[in-house]
């Protein structure tokens, strides 16, 4: 499963390098317009399986943790979430100016691209996926509450936490009361990390509430 999961992952990091190289670039915006209508009934599959800042912070990440790069404290100042309205903002007004008043356009995609790989050499990948990312902002909003979405069956679990430890945004919290796991589907990028790692198998892509 894990090799499928990076092989679709690298066919569509080549998918992006190939738009970027023929000067196509625009086209990838059209695909991440209809993973916002996809996120509605399948979640935020964009953010586990297409994006290439995604497929390019698991490796950063792995390096981060090699070389003793990474904080596992994420800043005050980041917490509340304004950070990455303002990177949309900015992105959006950004491109907007550069087409009209320059007749240029700004490669928005690439410069989050590399701010996703140097953000990640120092952060957790949960900072930049929920705190900075302009389209995880999108996202968010899309895939609150999709009809389908990684699932915890709670009869099943144990409250072992291996879940959350693998989880790279966060997305999947045991409960202190119950000590039952829960995930969030605005945060979850659908990666099955989790369901890999659970040793009672109890979180799978199930459709309702539970
Ligand atoms: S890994 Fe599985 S059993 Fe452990 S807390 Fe998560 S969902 Fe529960
Ligand atoms: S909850 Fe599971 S599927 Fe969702 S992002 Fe975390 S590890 Fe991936």
């Amino acid at each position: 499963m894990k090799y499928v999961i990076n092989a679709v992952r690298i066919l569509f990091l080549a998918l992006f390098i190939f738009l970027v190289m023929t000067g196509r670039v625009r086209m990838w915006l059209i695909i991440f317009a209809a993973s916002l209508a996809a996120a509605l009934f399948s979640g935020r599959i964009y953010c586990g399986y297409v994006c290439p800042m995604n497929t390019l912070m698991i490796p950063t990440e792995w390096i981060s943790k090699k070389l003793k790069l990474q904080k596992t404290v994420t800043p005050k100042w980041l917490s509340s979430g304004w950070l990455a309205w303002l990177a949309l903002g900015a992105s959006i007004a950004g491109m907007m100016f550069a087409k009209r008043a320059l007749h240029r356009d700004v490669p928005v995609l690439l410069i989050w691209l590399a701010a996703s790989v140097i953000i990640t050499l120092r952060y957790r990948p949960a900072v930049f996926h929920n705190l900075i990312c302009p389209f995880g902002v999108l996202q968010k909003i899309f895939g609150k509450n999709p009809v389908y979405s990684m699932r915890v069956q709670e009869q099943g679990c144990i409250g072992c936490r291996m879940c959350e430890k693998v989880c790279p945004s966060d997305a999947v919290a045991v409960r202190s009361e119950d000590r039952k796991a829960e995930i969030n589907p605005a945060l979850c990028l659908q990666c099955s990390n989790c369901s890999q790692v659970c040793p009672k198998n109890t979180i799978h892509y199930l459709g309702g509430k539970k």
